[in-house]
């Protein structure tokens, strides 16, 4: 069984202190959830400082890229093997704001993901539509495209030794969310593409949501058959919400299981 899982995304903010802070507000609530999985994807310079307090807890530790190469000359790079060292498990690979403002190639985020799992950690690979997109009823091309770039150089076992975040752009802090029956609709479209292939491997897939999770929604959200948990932004960087949605995801797993 698929069990649920809910990733934090600081994006580029806050301090050392500010993240320490953070991380000391949620882990004892969250060490009292049940068997959810949860993980925190903090920025680069605060990982090595934060990981022995995620040590033995509930709660794992993330980045939000990495470097698609695998060491050497890549001026401001951050290899996966570095990661690994400070004590990372996940890593976003293809978040929207990569795709669009730095412009990454399907082909890079195929590169970094392959590099993810090279050292051992754990890629959340981002997908998803812009909103021309979407009103261009072309969503399910783009994220055919997204997936099968994965797909091409690491082959569908790639695709499943990692997480899928299902992401609509146009749903990332706008406080616009997808309906639980879109996002069911993208995640069964997902997971239905790898069945064409490998049924047990889709079954087994992890497909996140990610697009304004809040408290108030992620339990719709969460219900949803193909939404096994969330990537959440914003509210991961208030200690309420983030646990309030950790709780939910803990609730829809329970659910799951009687
Ligand atoms: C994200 O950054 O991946 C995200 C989903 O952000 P938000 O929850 O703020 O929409």
């Amino acid at each position: 069984m698929r069990g649920k899982l809910v990733a934090g995304n600081w994006k580029m903010n806050g301090s050392l202190a500010s993240s320490q802070a953070l991380l000391k507000a949620i882990l004892p609530p969250l060490a009292t959830l049940g068997r959810a999985r949860y993980v925190v994807c903090a920025p680069y310079p605060h990982l090595a400082t934060l990981a022995p307090a995620l040590r033995g807890s509930s709660v794992a530790l993330g980045a939000q890229d990495l470097c698609e190469f695998e060491d050497g000359a890549y001026t401001g790079g951050v290899s996966g093997a570095m990661l690994a060292d400070c004590g990372c498990r996940y890593v976003i690979v293809g978040h929207s704001e990569r795709r669009s403002v730095f412009a990454e190639s399907d082909e890079t985020v195929a590169l970094k993901h392959a590099q993810a799992l090279k050292h051992g950690l754990t890629p959340i690979l981002c997908v998803g539509e812009q909103l021309a997109e979407r009103e261009a009823g072309v969503t399910e091309s783009v994220i055919a495209r997204q997936l099968d770039a994965v797909v091409r150089r690491g082959g569908l076992e790639a695709l499943g030794r990692g997480v899928v975040a299902y992401e609509p752009v146009w749903a990332i802090g706008t406080g616009k969310t997808a309906t639980p029956e879109q996002a069911q609709a993208a995640h069964a479209f997902i997971r239905g593409r790898v069945a064409g292939s490998d049924r047990r491997l889709a079954e087994g897939l992890t497909i996140l949501y990610g697009g304004s999770v809040k408290a108030g929604n992620a339990a719709q959200l969460f219900a949803m058959p193909d939404v096994d948990g969330g990537l959440i932004g914003g509210a991961s960087l208030v200690p309420d919400e983030f646990v309030a949605i950790c709780r939910a995801a803990q609730g829809a797993q329970e659910a799951i299981r009687i």
